[in-house]
């Protein structure tokens, strides 16, 4: 039931959105823009757009009929469409519906399905510009509604599903995930957002400054505004060292940590590790889901691989049992080979941390690693192209390898630095220092690594099961 006539929806949209902006540091220009937008009601349209050729809005038949807090989200979103191409990034000179200049606005839109060049809805698009489009127009609407302390869309609200789908679909599909995109804009913008009556337009108002950046201080029939979130974050550290302050830009304590948050969300081109592991019982799905602060996923499913992107230098305690694998992936890896992983003990408790640099810190239990570095509490290790086993006791450190060798460091520097090759092991000690032996005869006692077999059998079901997941998505 639609209780607003047509022209009081429009009327409702425009003196909204120019209520909303006069604190967002925009010009009377751009603000006469808004008052002359033109909508056209009930169109025969499957879902309500704004088309950038004619510069009008059409709202769907289906949108009209829509219950008021649905109509007026999708008109929001809508009039964000508008804003990006009247005010942020004007499309000109359309030939039969394509812009000879600017980006093709919109598209089908899903906050958390990554956009493809070809997705059988529109032509073929740059999927970087379309999540950028869309994830830029539900930050605008949530700001809006952020304005009236009303949350726009909850998901988007707050890190968790952004970081729960990055995980699921990979890091490397960030770009092209619009609830990613309009995320982290939100997690940037929180604080400023947060920080009194004006502080979403502001918000809005140092996005858009910071999007145009480029056109503003280049040729700007050569210099485009932001179209990717990666051009954005770009053009945000420009605006920031070379714009002269005003009213819109963030306060002290108001800024988000920016290449912070593009690494967290996945737009710095690097990779985080993700923990891989999968509990076996209702118990042991309890024990992680309470044991591991700061996890990105809830609820963990029994006998299903979880992911966990983990929190640099913060402790990971894993209980016998749950076993987790960590991978990190280099980028654009080309081959499964080139994927780093660590696979523990499931009959051990495992406590590690993950560094900056994506080094493993194992503190206690037993780790069979793949190519990648390992630190323990005495020791950096590191590989070539290697295969090896570390195990951390009480005082010890017994590295064995399987396959290439190994460089063992004393991280106090009194002990020199030693190379493991194929088949030897090693142990190490403070006291002592280093003492290689062949694989099996440690002088004293060695343990046997029959656990490493019933290890290679959960990770090939991992790798298989991560794998089907992923062609899945493709
Ligand atoms: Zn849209």
């Amino acid at each position: 039931m639609t209780i607003y006539t047509n022209d009081q929806v429009e009327k409702w949209v425009k003196d909204e959105y120019i209520d909303f902006l006069k604190d967002a540091c925009l010009s009377k220009e751009d603000l006469d823009k808004i008052r002359n937008a033109t909508f056209i009601f009930g169109a025969d349209v499957p879902s309500s757009r704004y088309d950038a050729d004619d510069n009008v809005f059409k709202i769907s038949s289906g949108d009209m009929g829509s219950d008021w807090d649905s109509l007026s989200r999708a008109l929001m979103h809508e009039f964000g469409h508008f804003i990006s191409d009247m005010i942020i990034d004007p499309t000109t000179t359309f030939v039969s519906g394509y812009p000879l200049f600017g980006k093709y606005v919109g598209g089908k839109h899903n906050n958390w399905v990554p956009n493809e060049k070809t997705d059988n809805w529109g032509p073929d698009i740059d999927a970087d510009q379309l999540a950028f489009e869309e994830g830029m127009v539900d930050f605008l609407a949530a700001q809006y509604f952020a304005s009236k302390g009303i949350v726009y869309q909850d998901d988007l609200n707050t890190p968790d599903k952004a970081l729960e789908v990055l995980s699921q679909l990979g890091r490397d599909k960030s770009t092209r995930i619009e609830g990613v995109v309009t995320s982290f804009l939100n997690e940037y913008y929180k604080n400023q957002s947060e920080s009194g009556p004006k502080g979403p337009a502001q918000a809005v108002g140092d996005f858009m400054r910071a999007a145009t950046y480029d056109p503003r201080h280049g040729y700007t029939w050569l210099s485009t505004p932001a179209r990717t979130i990666n051009e954005f974050i770009d053009a945000k550290k420009k605006s920031d060292q070379n714009d002269p302050k005003n009213e819109c830009s963030p306060g002290e304590g108001q800024a988000g940590d920016l290449s912070g948050l593009a690494g967290k969300y996945g737009f710095d081109g690097k990779n985080q590790p993700i923990i891989k592991f999968r509990p076996n019982s209702e118990s042991q799905a309890n024990t992680i889901a309470t044991t591991i602060d700061g996890m990105t996923f809830a609820n963990p499913e029994i006998d299903s691989i979880q992911n966990l992107i983990p929190i640099y230098d913060t402790n990971y305690e894993f209980p016998p049992g749950t076993a987790p694998i960590i991978e990190i992936y280099p980028n654009n890896y080309p081959s499964d080979s080139d994927v780093e992983r660590i696979a523990f003990d499931p009959e051990t408790l495992n406590i590690f941390s993950v560094d900056p640099a994506n080094v493993l810190n194992l503190q206690q239990g037993n780790a069979f690693v793949e190519n990648s570095n390992v630190n323990t509490p005495n020791l950096n290790i590191s590989h070539v192209e290697t295969e090896y086993l570390v195990k951390v006791i009480e005082g010890e450190e017994l590295v064995e390898t399987i396959s290439g060798q190994i460089n063992l460091a004393d991280k106090s520097g009194s002990h020199e630095s030693v190379t493991i090759p194929e088949g030897r092991s090693v142990v190490f000690s403070t006291d002592e220092g280093f003492e290689i032996f062949e694989t099996g005869n440690r002088p004293s006692s060695s343990k046997s690594i029959s656990w490493i077999f019933g290890l290679l059998t959960v990770f090939t079901i991992a790798i298989l099961t991560a794998l089907k997941v992923f062609r899945a998505k493709l």
